[in-house]
């Protein structure tokens, strides 16, 4: 029996969107190349926020302030109707900036305490809570004594537990997930997709399609989506395990562009590398060597024989960070909901709104005209 909607990719932003579609009383089918929930969105770091965010475009900006908004909410009644606890947090981000950008400096007023203090407006503007502190007030266990600036209300989840709570979720819900299947073909006739088709040649056919393929989608989508700029960019992450509390706050190093991100349990999350490598999901160990020693000059106790994994994800770049929400310019039953570059987990419970107000001709609750499809 065919469903009201195919959402193409169990990542985080197709499941999302099949739970955002479930909950409006869709059927919804989940068609996934592999195993959900196996790409980028496992390899993320599961920080809730731009990591400098006032570098980003307003597009950015709004979508990722709704989702922030939508966070509580998504995670307690994911957490509510699965039992599984995705370990949602408010651990805060300690931003240790560098001094020797140039970016966002006005002319004339190059110091590290002026580029602090645009941040701090750009946060106040946008009811950010913000306050410039001494490293060691926050996270007493870095050597790097400085003055940074502490975001306390910036969220993590831990995203194999997120996952996890939305497959058991849309499932529980009614959706049919089909894992194994990839789909390579389209028939579309005068605008209007009519079926799909997996490589071992199995037909799917809804009312409506969501392609939410993440850095696969552009080439997924082939001749139908030529403009479209979305590619992927690889990004590997080391894991150490310690005591639990040694560091409590997300801790970003803006002249290395690299995080920690302490977990409850006591494992550290540091990354990540920016490459482009095309699909290799390989891990190099040029990029452990460099994640380790940027771990150590912050924490020297992050040694190797702490490192318990160390893995590398796919990220769906797209210009400036903005993704694709929309409606294909010419095919009416076909939806995009991808490019979410290096905030797919933050962006995805608003962009899954966003895409459902969409499909079902609703308000939208911002203005959408940035994530328009490229034509
Ligand atoms: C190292 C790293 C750190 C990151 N850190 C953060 C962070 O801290 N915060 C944050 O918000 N984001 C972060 N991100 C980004 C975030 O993980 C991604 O933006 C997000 O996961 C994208 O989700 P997605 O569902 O679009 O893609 P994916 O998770 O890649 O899912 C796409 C799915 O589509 C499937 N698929 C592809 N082609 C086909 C096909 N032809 N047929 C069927 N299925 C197909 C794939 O198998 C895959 O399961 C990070 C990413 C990486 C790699």
């Amino acid at each position: 029996m065919s469903s009201d909607v195919i959402v193409i990719g169990g990542g985080v932003v197709g499941l999302a969107t099949a739970w955002e579609l479930l909950r409006s009383g869709a059927t919804v089918t989940v068609l996934e190349r592999n195993l959900c929930g196996q790409e980028a969105s496992w390899a993320g770091a599961g920080i809730l926020s731009p990591l400098l965010p006032w570098d980003y475009p307003e597009a950015v900006t709004q979508l990722t302030q709704f989702s922030a908004y939508l966070f509580l909410q998504f995670v307690e009644a994911l957490q509510a109707e699965t039992g599984v606890d995705p370990e949602y947090q408010a651990s805060g981000m300690l931003v240790l900036p560098d001094s020797s950008s140039q970016a966002y400096v006005e002319p004339g007023t190059f110091d590290k305490y002026s580029r602090m203090l645009l941040a701090e407006r750009w946060c106040t503007r946008h009811a950010i809570s913000v306050q410039e502190v001494q490293s060691s007030q926050i996270a007493p266990s870095l050597v790097r004594d400085t003055a940074a600036l502490w975001l306390p209300e910036v969220c993590q989840v831990r995203n194999p537990r997120l996952l996890q709570a939305l497959i058991k979720t849309v499932k529980g819900l009614g959706g049919k997930i089909v894992e194994h299947a990839e789909i390579t073909g389209w028939k579309i006739e005068r605008g209007y997709v009519q079926s799909i088709s997996t490589v071992a040649g199995e037909r799917h056919s809804a009312g409506q399609y969501v392609v939410a393929a993440g850095a696969w989608s552009r080439r997924l989508l082939a001749e139908h989506a030529e403009a479209l700029e979305v590619w992927p960019v690889r990004g590997q992450i080391l894991l150490f395990k310690v005591r639990p509390g040694l560091l409590e706050p997300i801790v970003l190093d803006e002249r290395n562009n690299f995080y920690l991100i302490p977990r409850r349990d006591g494992h550290i999350l540091a990354g990540s590398t920016l490459e482009e490598a095309g699909f290799d999901k390989s891990t190099t160990p040029e990029a452990r060597e460099t994640l380790l020693a940027r771990a150590q000059a912050l924490i020297p106790v992050l040694a190797e024989e702490k490192i318990v994994a160390h893995w590398a994800g796919l990220r769906p770049a797209s210009p400036h960070n903005i993704p694709v929400i929309s409606v294909h310019p010419a095919i009416s039953n076909l939806y995009l909901n991808s490019g979410h570059y290096r905030y797919g987990v933050t962006m995805a419970p608003g962009s899954a709104q966003l895409v459902v107000n969409m499909i079902l001709g609703k308000l939208q609750p911002l203005d959408v005209v940035p994530y328009q499809w490229p034509v």
